[in-house]
């Protein structure tokens, strides 16, 4: 096989070896709209999408279908949810007990907890793919329950159930303690709405299902119980468990590649491509599987307090360099710090340059992977301006934008002669930056410029001449490190211990005792400004 730089590429030729150039490829993904998914859900969209753009790029007709599993039965209720604009929300106890009485329930007939959408189900899948579309991906969507309601699912269901003891003796392979009784078929009680109905015997005459509503336990850990109901139902109202669902979507959709989790491809990979095959005589799509991240060091856990969502990382970056994360290696162990996002966003930044040639790449492979993976960013035909994040941080102190822009064109990140366009790319990542530095920067970057002076009750004459030199200084034109080392020079030169001197241009210019490096950050600030605060003026 032909050695790519990218991993997508290996993917899409894995994908034409088998089935041609000529066949249209659907790529598939899904998310079961449990409540506010996370940026690490996002994986089986976002590898997906790279995969069917190098495929379309190779001349290959592709669609990139998304499956909201929606009649999945309501588990587990989060403590914390985003509204529909992306805002969390903790429930209160109230909110939760009532919440409760739905566990069991599909996703699609649990109200929305927000009142704002029909169901639960349509509010978080809306969130969902509202953050997928803000990073200017798009996919097919189809509820899973719909596509139940329609009929879809009749063919493999009719396949799986005519030989319930073949899927029984596939799926004890894979899952212990399969009871005698297994029927591979979970109806939904017509009495009170709950998959928790258990299919007694199948009709294969009319193809009806007769079931009682017992008690179960949902995800081997939620017990739900029934209400006793004796039925006999349509395969429209019911589902099939997740061993055979998921080989089903691939029968439905004629599925041919799909990224999934570690959590699958130990999971229900194993048994799905033997479902396929044996089953429903299906060869299973080609796959990929990537490896989880870490956020802040651990899983993303409502416990850890580390869940993120797409929105939330559009707080604080821009979806360009948000959707770069998800090109880099599926298969390397990351772990995306945000209290450290600027790494993250120097490395786009800097991916950015070597694509255009405005930085020497350390070697041919990164030029190559810049030059191949680029151009399949959804975005703008423009060259932007890209301010570097910490020092867009520290400029974001200021909150005055003309202050802003002024500094930024002082300090050479901004042309001169910029157009309007290139002044708000400078303003977005000044905003953004902020953003972080307020909510989950270090300390030192949380901060905002002190509106008026106020003199430092321990300050020595001494300071106050250095400071005067300070503004002076700042005045001629100067580099970052050398007005970081003049500033040691002043205070040495006049016996003054240099923390001393820093504590006391911090609470000058922003009333806390630490802030950033000093020297960059006297050049981040309005010039007139700073030189009238360092002379103690206003
Ligand atoms: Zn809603
Ligand atoms: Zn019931």
């Amino acid at each position: 096989m032909v050695h790519r730089v990218f991993w997508a590429d290996s993917l899409a030729d894995e994908v034409i070896e088998r089935y041609g150039k000529d066949t249209e490829v659907v790529v598939k993904c899904a998310a079961s709209p449990s409540g506010g998914k996370h940026i690490g859900n996002i994986n089986d969209i976002l590898r997906g999408y790279f995969i069917k753009e190098s495929l379309k790029s190779m001349g290959v007709r592709t669609r990139h279908v998304h499956t909201s599993d929606d009649r999945d039965p309501l588990r587990k209720i989060p403590e914390r949810m985003p509204d529909r604009e992306g805002r969390w929300k903790i429930l209160t106890e109230a909110e939760l007990k009532e919440l409760n009485r739905y566990v069991g329930i599909p996703y699609v007939h649990v109200p929305d907890p927000f009142g704002c959408c029909k169901s639960w189900a349509e509010h978080f899948n809306s969130v969902w793919l509202d953050g997928v579309k803000s990073l200017g991906v798009g996919v097919e969507d189809f509820s899973n329950d719909q596509l139940y309601r329609d009929g879809k699912f009749e063919v493999p269901t009719r396949t799986i159930l005519s030989d319930i003891p073949l899927a029984k003796e596939v799926i004890s392979r894979y899952q212990k303690n399969t009871p005698d009784d297994y029927i591979p078929f979970n109806p939904i009680c017509e009495k009170c709405g709950r998959i928790t109905a258990k299919a007694v015997s199948v009709n294969l005459g009319d193809w009806t299902v007769d079931y009682i509503c017992e008690s179960k336990s949902l995800a081997g850990e939620f017990e739900v119980p029934g209400c006793g109901h004796k039925g006999t139902t349509s395969l429209s109202n019911g589902k099939l468990p997740w061993r055979f669902e998921w080989p089903a979507q691939w029968q439905i959709f004629d599925v041919k590649m799909e990224p999934f989790g570690k959590d699958h491809y130990e999971g229900s990979w194993p048994s799905g491509q033997e479902i396929s095959r044996v089953i429903l005589n299906r060869q299973p799509p080609v796959y990929s599987v990537y490896e989880f991240f870490l956020v802040n060091s651990a899983k993303m856990s409502t416990r850890h307090g580390n869940v993120y969502i797409t929105q939330d990382m559009l707080n604080i970056m821009e979806p360009e360099a948000f959707l770069y994360f998800y090109s880099l290696n599926p298969m390397k162990q990351k772990n995306l710090e945000v209290k450290n996002i600027n790494f993250l966003v120097d490395g786009f930044d800097r991916f950015e340059r070597v694509y255009y040639g405005g930085v020497a790449p350390a070697d041919v492979e990164e030029k190559e992977l810049a030059d191949r993976v680029y151009p399949m960013l959804p975005i703008e035909r423009r060259r932007k301006v890209r301010i570097p994040y910490t020092f867009a941080a520290m400029v974001s102190a200021s909150r005055n934008e003309e202050h802003i822009l002024r500094t930024l064109k002082k300090t050479g990140h901004l042309p001169a002669d910029a157009i309007m366009e290139q002044e708000q790319d400078s303003l977005t990542r000044v905003r953004l930056a902020g953003f972080w530095a307020h909510h989950y920067g270090p300390d030192e970057y949380n901060i905002s410029i002190k509106d008026n002076l106020e003199i430092p009750a321990d300050i020595t004459e001494a300071e106050r001449d250095a400071l005067r030199e300070l503004a002076d200084y700042i005045e001629a034109k100067h580099t970052e490190e050398e007005t970081q080392y003049e500033i040691f020079e002043m205070a040495k030169r006049r016996g003054i211990k240099p923390a001393k001197m820093f504590k006391t241009a911090y609470l000058l210019l922003l009333g806390k005792p630490r802030g950033p490096k000093l020297g960059p950050f006297v050049l981040a600030l309005d010039a007139e400004f700073v030189v009238k605060r360092l002379r103690l003026e206003a």
